[in-house]
């Protein structure tokens, strides 16, 4: 009866909980709030040149397990975004937070349109660490796709770091890395070459999208 007695535990709370439960135990610690890091994918991983599959149910439990653990290792690497490839998983989802005050925001099966004026911009990313590259990109999106529960959720946004963010998340869904669609090679650098060499002016210097450090300027609007 030991389902019985986790939902008992479940309902009841843990002071219901008993030693000889382990089986009971085992299954609270797998439904509770526990997060785990993950490990990220590096640069030259098959995983992160594939076209990731759409995922058809976001609400099961290890969809819900999933999100928290992406949501947990984005932040843990200072990252701003993170698509579910990076940690190995060639589905459809893209988690992204910023400011850092937000919320996480939370996307599935997401389809993005760019438009606006192209920009350059640095960009870094958490698959490709200790590098950054200058990456033209439009700073307008607008998205349609799935949220956390499986509504369906549509926005825009003008803001052009989100909007890079957006971009960069999305295309690792399509297997696309940053440096493959760089005009310039000869911009692509260490990061602190970057700092001495490259570095632009003053709000160039938030430039990183789901690399390992969060952008030290406010985005530009
Ligand atoms: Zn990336």
């Amino acid at each position: 009866m030991a389902h019985a007695a986790c939902s008992f535990i479940l309902n009841g709370g843990p002071g219901s909980l008993t030693l000889h439960d382990s089986a009971c135990l085992h299954e609270v610690v797998l439904l509770s709030s526990v997060v785990a890091l993950l490990k990220i994918a590096r640069m030259g991983h098959p995983v992160l040149l594939a076209r990731a599959e759409p995922v058809a149910d976001p609400t099961t439990a290890v969809m819900r397990r999933l999100v928290s653990d992406m949501i947990e290792t984005m932040d843990d690497a200072k990252g701003v975004g993170l698509a579910a490839p990076q940690i190995y998983q060639s589905l459809r989802l893209l988690v992204w937070r910023y400011p850092k005050e937000n919320p996480a925001v939370v996307l599935f099966n997401p389809e993005i349109a760019s438009y606006g004026n192209e920009e350059p911009f640095f960009e870094a990313c958490l698959s490709i660490p200790g590098l950054k590259g200058e990456v033209h990109r439009p700073t307008r999106v607008s998205f349609t796709g799935l949220d956390a529960s499986g509504a369906p959720v549509s926005g825009v946004t003008d803001d052009k770091f989100v909007a890079r963010i957006l971009q960069h998340e999305n295309d690792h869904l399509n297997g696309v890395l940053y440096p493959t669609i760089m005009r310039d090679l000869s911009r692509f650098a260490y990061i602190d070459e970057y700092e001495e060499y490259l570095k632009l002016s003053p709000p160039a210097d938030s430039s990183h999208v789901d690399g390992q450090s969060q952008p030290s300027a406010e985005p530009r609007t």
